[in-house]
């Protein structure tokens, strides 16, 4: 049997990623026996893929606007960002030798763009700590203790694995990207424990959108991977609810994705989940008011085309001429006033998210109601749970990874307090 030591561990920390690294760091202070598990080779796969993006590591906004990003759960993500929140990021990156910049959104990034040279740094610090790693193991099941040590069984190539620890910390990842480790596959662990849990759900996606048959056929392999830049679009849900974002997206295949759309990805998901669908109405030139344009398409085209003609007379590109020519009907698109109307609002109908192993993160997982303000579970004590397997969710903008390091430390410290109250209670 793999790694049957008779001596307990203090904390074992399943998943390796940056919640379950930050709950490492934040126990690797108290002098205590911790290690971390994790499925795959090497841990913080994800956070290394994060770094093609330039690893958006967190956000230099005012901090009230800050925590508001997290919408329903900003009070509950506030308390763990007052413990570790965006200024801490960057003086931990600082820290581990890593400068960062503030972009000209607000977005602060490693000055040079990458996560490899950070997740190095900072694996080598946690081992020179003491702290110890066990890649290849699969958690899959567990028996909990209400007084000796909570005994975890792994999977591992060379068989079976079973280790014991007095305080466990989950922070299992969500359920994107299985192929990363997180497979979400932990659901149904807990579940079977009876742990309330809010379904995953894909958060930061993209959309199929109804194109018509000529679009699938003749546009959609010329358009896709074709960015849509700097227009604005708005949802209104059935309930008066509205949500606008302007920015850009990006054509696919089969419907949108890209950075607008993430934004507004949580109303529109949860939009198609009520009503089947969710209307977009696009403002494909929002610095351009109604009435200059309702002028301008008045002018004959003259001999001009019409994807000519609209790029002279008002600046339309030739993919938002594209979409234009989809979206409405020929009545529309020969009269000025009709067709004005419709560069301001055109109605883009989404019909579907795009599959959750494709989202850049979940929605959903361990429901707040189970867990104290130390994110231990009020019915286990020991056994706590961090990052994106908890159910909150964020826009893109360093929000994800801020509270993903958040909830680590905040499980981390909870972890290292409550062996310390165990051994009182011992004496
Ligand atoms: C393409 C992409 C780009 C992104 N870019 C950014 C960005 O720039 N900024 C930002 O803020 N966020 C970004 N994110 C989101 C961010 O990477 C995640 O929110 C974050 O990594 C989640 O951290 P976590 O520690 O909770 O989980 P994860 O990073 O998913 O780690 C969970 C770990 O648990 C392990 N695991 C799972 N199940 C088991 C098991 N049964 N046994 C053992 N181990 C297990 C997994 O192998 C994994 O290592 C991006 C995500 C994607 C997909």
């Amino acid at each position: 049997m793999v790694g049957a030591d008779p001596a307990p561990l203090d904390i074992a920390i399943i998943g390796g990623g940056p919640a379950g690294l930050m709950a490492a760091e934040a126990a690797s202070h108290s002098g205590r026996r911790v290690a971390v598990f994790d499925v795959m080779p090497s841990v913080g796969r994800k956070f290394l893929l994060a770094g093609r993006g330039g690893l958006n590591l967190t956000h230099a906004e005012p901090f009230d606007a800050f925590i508001r990003r997290y919408g329903e759960r900003s009070e509950i993500v506030g308390r763990w960002l007052a413990v570790f929140g965006p200024s801490q990021v960057r003086e931990w990156a600082q820290e581990l030798g890593i400068a960062t910049f503030v972009g000209s959104s607000g977005r602060v990034f490693p000055r040079e763009m990458k996560a490899a040279p950070l997740l190095r740094a900072w694996l080598s610090r946690l081992r020179a700590r003491g702290i110890a790693f066990h890649p290849r193991h699969r958690w899959c099941g567990w028996e909990i203790a209400a007084t000796a040590a909570h005994r975890l069984r792994f999977t591992t190539p060379a068989g079976a694995g079973e280790y014991s620890a007095t305080a466990v910390i989950l922070a299992l990842g969500g359920g994107s990207w299985a192929r990363l480790g997180s497979d979400g596959r932990w659901m149904a662990l807990l579940a079977a424990k009876g742990i309330p849990l809010q379904p995953l759900r894909p958060a930061n996606c993209g959309f199929d959108v109804a194109w018509s048959p000529y679009w699938r056929e003749h546009l959609a392999a010329r358009h896709a991977g074709q960015p849509v830049k700097t227009m604005s679009a708005r949802l209104v849900r059935a309930d008066g609810g509205s949500f606008e974002q302007r920015g850009e997206f990006v054509l696919t295949a089969n419907g949108i994705e890209g950075s607008l759309i993430y934004a507004l990805s949580a109303p529109l998901r949860d939009a198609i989940a009520t009503d089947g669908h969710a209307e977009l109405l696009l403002d494909l030139l929002p610095d351009r008011p109604l009435d200059g344009l309702r002028r301008q398409l008045s002018r004959s085209p003259g001999r001009d085309s019409w994807t000519t003609w609209l790029r002279r007379s008002v600046g339309l590109g030739s993919v938002k001429t594209a979409l234009l020519r989809e979206l409405t009907d020929p009545s529309q698109r020969r009269n000025p006033d009709l067709l004005a109307a419709a560069i301001k609002a055109l109605p883009l109908r989404l019909v579907a998210t795009r599959p959750l192993d494709e989202a850049i993160s979940s929605a959903g997982g361990v429901d707040f109601t189970a867990l104290d303000a130390d994110l231990m579970f009020k019915d286990w004590p020991g056994i706590f749970c961090a990052g994106e397997m908890l159910d909150w969710e964020a826009p893109t903008g360093g929000y994800l990874l801020t509270a993903c390091l958040a909830s680590g430390r905040v499980a981390g410290n909870g972890a290292v307090r409550w062996l310390r109250r165990l051994r009182e209670e011992h004496r």
